[in-house]
């Protein structure tokens, strides 16, 4: 990063930052290691959710149809394969935002070629809508070809969270989503910014950070171009069961409450487009739905626990005829997550 940089946030200087990096390299591998005996204990508690999970196909990202939805705003389709993210490019005069990776280093490899493609001579800039594997755990290839930043909060927990997820994903996820993850390694940003919103000008463009604080997880961040396009990441899914990570007890960060709060105060922002983290882009009613859907389990979860059933008899007695309200959602497995999360919840 140069004078130049395009980052106008609250953090810290660059170079700070990256001597921070440095040091957090050092923790990584110690917390890495605490990190496996938590993922046993992870898996033992989503063994028979993941079980469920029917989509085996290969997550992989196809670049070869790209879409510009805005003039210079590219996104490549998830074409609702389970574990492929909405991935977006979008370009300035100077510079070219990527955001998400796709799963593994192959994965990233893709998007990085395609983005080298759109953008031509323009830096790289790389961003995530949040740590999650399928959204990030490409990001090692754009280390040394684009500047990446995080906010702090997301960058935190893929400190604490990033080895394990690794684990989580090679024991519960289908065959070819653990070979996809073979070689992937956690890195860290060259750039970190506090607070709740940062602003990158590419040139000609300005794209806005936003994060709300934890919801889908701890650092969710939300991309704002002029344009009033926004990226949600897994703050949003379309025609498709929101994903809790609720996992006791080594992830128990979502926070089903501030998500419902944030998906509503959408409207404030007045996007013409919200391109989901995995199905098709849409108005905002795709965030208005999941809202509604969220708080409508939350309810019914709350009074069914006040009248003294257990989460496991909430799942095998009262999970089909929720998922009846929204007989087309994809991954109805998802939905005993959600439960399980707001079974959790004090009354
Ligand atoms: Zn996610």
């Amino acid at each position: 990063m140069t004078s130049s940089a395009p980052f106008d946030t609250t953090g810290r200087a660059h170079s700070e930052l990256m001597r921070s990096e440095n040091q957090m390299s050092h923790s990584i591998s110690r917390r890495a290691f605490k990190a496996s005996a938590m993922a046993t204990a992870l898996c033992a508690s989503i063994g028979s959710v993941a079980a469920q999970v029917t989509d085996l196909r290969p997550p992989t990202v196809d670049t070869s149809n790209p879409e510009e939805i805005a003039e210079g705003v590219w996104i490549v389709r998830d074409h609702r394969i389970w574990l492929v993210p909405n991935i977006a490019i979008i370009l300035g005069r100077d510079a070219a935002l990527v955001v998400d990776t796709g799963l593994g280093p192959a994965n990233g490899e893709r998007v990085l070629a395609l983005a080298r493609r759109l953008a031509g001579s323009r830096q790289l800039i790389l961003t995530l809508t949040h740590f999650h594997p399928e959204h990030g755990y490409g990001a090692q290839v754009f280390r040394r070809d684009a500047s990446i930043i995080y906010n702090r909060a997301q960058r935190d927990e893929l400190i604490e969270k990033g080895a394990r997820y690794i684990d989580l994903f090679r024991k519960t996820q289908s065959p070819a989503a653990a070979a996809a993850l073979d070689g992937t390694e956690i890195v860290m940003p060259h750039v970190v910014y506090d607070g709740s919103r940062a602003e990158i000008d590419l040139g000609g463009r300005t794209v806005e950070l936003q994060t709300f604080g934890t919801a889908h997880t701890r650092g969710d961040q939300v991309f704002l171009p002029r344009e009033r396009t926004l990226f949600a990441g897994d703050l949003i899914e379309e025609r498709m069961f929101p994903i809790f990570p609720w996992f006791p007890p080594a992830d128990t960060e979502v926070d089903g409450l501030r998500w419902v709060s944030v998906l509503n105060g959408f409207r404030r922002l007045d996007p013409a487009l919200i391109v989901p983290g995995h199905g098709d882009p849409g108005q905002i009613g795709i965030a208005l739905n999941l809202a509604s859907q969220i708080e409508t389990v939350r309810r019914k979860v709350r009074a069914l626990r006040a009248a003294g059933k257990t989460a496991e008899e909430i799942i095998r007695e009262d999970k089909p005829e929720i998922i009846a309200a929204t007989p087309d959602w994809e991954h109805p497995d998802l939905l005993d997550w959600e439960i399980n999360y707001f079974a959790a919840q004090p009354s």
